[in-house]
This record gives C-alpha cells, sequence and structure tokens, in this order.
C-alpha cells in the first residue's frame, strides 16, 4: 500500500485559547495501540507538531505484544508508563525500557494506561479495545476513539460512560469525524442566529470507497485472494479493517458506530443513515439538513488529519494533512452500493435494527471469519454466507452489562469457531 506525501508548508501559528493542560500548551496523550496503523500515525502527527504553541507529551503507549516496536517506541518518547497486554513478554521488553519510564503488564494494563492523560487515542483492534473505551470515558477523559468495535459491541455502554464528568468521545473513523465537522457547522457565527433549539438532522451519508472489488460480478467474487483483499485502493490501514472494506462490513459496523454515536443526540434512526459509494474518497461523509442543505466534509484520505482533529480539538491543528489540489480533482463520483454481492452491509444494518447483543454477535463473528479467510481457511465470499448462519443463531439477550457484553461476544466467537471447524 501507498505511503502517502503531504505537502510540507510553513504555516503561521495563531495563538490558540488554552485547550485542556496542566501546564501552559502541554497536552498529555496516551495512545494504546499505539505499534498499529493508528498509533504509528499518532506518533508521525505529534511529531509534526512539536515545535507549534501546542506541545503533545507522550504520557503512555501500549500495545498487545509488539515488545521491539514498544522499546523503540518507549525510548523515543520517554513515556511515564509503556503497557503491555501479553505479560509473558514482559521479561523480553523490560530491560529496554529507559530510566523513569514503568512497565505495567497483563490484561488490564492498557485500559489502566488510559487514565493517565488528557487525551487518549484508542487505536486498539478489534473487540479487545472497549476496556481501553470504557476505562478512558469513565476517567472522564477525551476519547480520539479508532476503535468503532466497542462503540458497536457495547454502544449503550460506551453512551453511559461518556456521561462522565470531562468525558468526550471525539471520533477519529474518517467518516464519523467528518460528521461530527458537519454537525458543528450547527454553531452560530457571532452576529448571526442563536444556537438551533432541537436537531435538524435529516440524513446521514456515510460514503464508502468501495473496496478493491466493488465493480466485480458474483463469479469474480469467488476468486479473490488475501493479497487481493489487502491492497485497498485510497486508504492506508491495518488487514483486518482492509479486509472489513472490501465486503462492506466496515462500512456496515460504521453504521452502527453512526447511530450509537449521533443517533440519540441528533434524533437518527438506521433509516437515516445512507451509504454511497464514493470510489475517490475525497468526500468522508456528509449531513443533509431538514431543509436539504448537505454540508460534506473533503479532504485527500488521510488519517492523520482525523486524528490531529482528536488530539487538538476544538481547536484545529496548524498541520495540513490530505490538502486538497483543486486543480487536479476533476470529478467525484457516486453510486448504489451493491447490496446482493455485499451481503455485509445489510447483515448490519439488520443487527444494528435489533439492538441488544445482535451487534455484538456480528462483530465478534466477524474478527473470526476475517481471521480464518486471512488464514486462508475459507474464501472471501465464505466470510458473508458465514456470518449469516452465525447471526441466525444470535439470542439477542439484552446487552445491559458489560459482563453481559463479553459473554455475547465469547458466545459468538464460540458459534463461529463451531462453524468454521464443521466445514474442515
Ligand atoms: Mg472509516
Amino acid at each position: 500500500m501507498p505511503e502517502r506525501e503531504h505537502a510540507e508548508r510553513s504555516v503561521a501559528v495563531p495563538h490558540r485559547a488554552a485547550p485542556i493542560s496542566n501546564d501552559d500548551n502541554m497536552i498529555n496523550v496516551s495512545i494504546l495501540g499505539s505499534t498499529g496503523s493508528i498509533g504509528t500515525q499518532t506518533l508521525d502527527v505529534i511529531d509534526d507538531n512539536d515545535d507549534a504553541d501546542d506541545n503533545y507529551n507522550v504520557t503512555a503507549i501500549g500495545a498487545y505484544r509488539s515488545v521491539d516496536q514498544l522499546a523503540a517506541q518507549a525510548n523515543k518518547y520517554h513515556p511515564d508508563v509503556v503497557a503491555l497486554g501479553d505479560d509473558t513478554l514482559a521479561s523480553d521488553l523490560a530491560p529496554q525500557l529507559p530510566a523513569g519510564t514503568e512497565l505495567w503488564t497483563g490484561q488490564d494494563a492498557l485500559a489502566k494506561a488510559a487514565t493517565t492523560a488528557d487525551v487518549v487515542i484508542n487505536g486498539v483492534v478489534g473487540f479487545a479495545g472497549l476496556p481501553v473505551t470504557l476505562a478512558a470515558l469513565q476517567a472522564g477523559k477525551r476519547l480520539g476513539l479508532a476503535n468503532k468495535e466497542s462503540m458497536v459491541a457495547a454502544g449503550p455502554l460506551v453512551q453511559q460512560a461518556a456521561k462522565t464528568p470531562g468525558a468526550q468521545i471525539i471520533p477519529v473513523d474518517s467518516e464519523h469525524c467528518a460528521i461530527h465537522q458537519c454537525l458543528r457547522t450547527g454553531s452560530p457565527i457571532s452576529g448571526t442566529t442563536d444556537q438551533v433549539s432541537e436537531p435538524q438532522v435529516s440524513e446521514i451519508v456515510l460514503t464508502a470507497s468501495g473496496g478493491p472489488f466493488r465493480d466485480y460480478n458474483a463469479e469474480q467474487l469467488q476468486d479473490i485472494t488475501v493479497a487481493d483483499a489487502l491492497a485497498h485502493p485510497t486508504w492506508n490501514m491495518g488487514p483486518k479493517i482492509t479486509v472489513d472494506s472490501s465486503t462492506l462490513m466496515n462500512k456496515g459496523l460504521e453504521v452502527i458506530e453512526a447511530q450509537q454515536l449521533f443517533g440519540t443526540e441528533f434524533g437518527v434512526t438506521y433509516d437515516q443513515i445512507r451509504v454511497v459509494i464514493h470510489p475517490q474518497s475525497i468526500i468522508h461523509s456528509m449531513v443533509t439538513f431538514n431543509d436539504a442543505a448537505t454540508i460534506a466534509q473533503l479532504s485527500e484520505p488521510d488519517m492523520r488529519l482525523c486524528i490531529g482533529y482528536a488530539l487538538a480539538y476544538p481547536q484545529r491543528l496548524n498541520t495540513p494533512y490530505g490538502s486538497i489540489d483543486w486543480a487536479k480533482l476533476t470529478h467525484l463520483e457516486f453510486a448504489e452500493p451493491d447490496r446482493a454481492n455485499f451481503a455485509c452491509l445489510d447483515l448490519a444494518y439488520a443487527a444494528g435494527r435489533a439492538g441488544h447483543t445482535a451487534p455484538a454477535w456480528l462483530n465478534a463473528a466477524n474478527e473470526v471469519a476475517v481471521q480464518a479467510f486471512l488464514d486462508e481457511r475459507i474464501s472471501w465470499v465464505d466470510i458473508a454466507a458465514i456470518l449469516e448462519d452465525v447471526m441466525s443463531s444470535c439470542p439477542n439477550d439484552p446487552a445491559d452489562s458489560v459482563p453481559a457484553v463479553l459473554d455475547a461476544d465469547a458466545q459468538a466467537r464460540r458459534v463461529t469457531q463451531q462453524l468454521l471447524d464443521s466445514r474442515s
């Protein structure tokens, strides 16, 4: 996947209103999943903004088992804490850490490390990110949420945790970051009208690149290899989300994520969330208001813009990422998704509408099925077929506590694994 270049620019740095900080303009950041795609790009953003008026101080980093990469990051950023999920690797990591950096290990280490900063970037992959999401919010922190699975599987619990004083979710997922920006346009400009009295959102439009197979017919979809699925046309991301993009499950999970993030506050139901294929990935999502005015957020696809939005919020980062060259941007295309060949999208709508533990089941089953595809145990088309089968046995119990969600996740993984085993 190509690394994108971004224009080096000299940017005038205006005086900024005080963001949350402990020391002048110092913002303490905890990055969990620091060795993954989101984590490393977060560190890139921090490097790029090191000499601006704001300084981002990395207080904690964490990952499950990438020992050497964690050690390298620790020696560069000197965080107070390094969290390592797999405690059997502690003896490998401990001697590599700089003086003054504590090592926390074990299942709860990453969640605990989420409580050490002003801003937490949750870039953990999959359902494993849920404890980080909950810990950050329950500690009253600002959460830059790249881990959509925690919102999908446990939306009501996450919303409850977000009511903690000081807690705030800023979506890092590019579509939801775009929607967040579009919804902010409801704020009045000085000297004009007052704040609107009620939500006036008619529709949220989530854009999807459509992935590498958007033009494939049913026959061509049969022969997709792992390498094909990992070659995303516009976004540079980790393997799990890249496969999810190719099946449109990523978009399906994002529909649920959007409903959980914005549905309550803006009165948006699943019927008011639409998915459109937009191959250029320039419009990251849109909001249409009751008068049919549509506000969109545009940039070249670059996750660093979204990460920077979460780090600097409510200010804007002074470093541009994904600047559009308007002389070269000749057209933007839109199309309806192919719901028959990309059945994961409607499986997600169905799970979202069913609510309770259905989204947790779908998410867990998808993680297992995608791993089986990456391990070359099943074909690409099998992913949706297996999920459909698993969802038919979802009991859809209430998802009203963390143990209930954990239990649903474990059950769905068991059922999916049994199905996979029975096929081989
Ligand atoms: Mg996204």
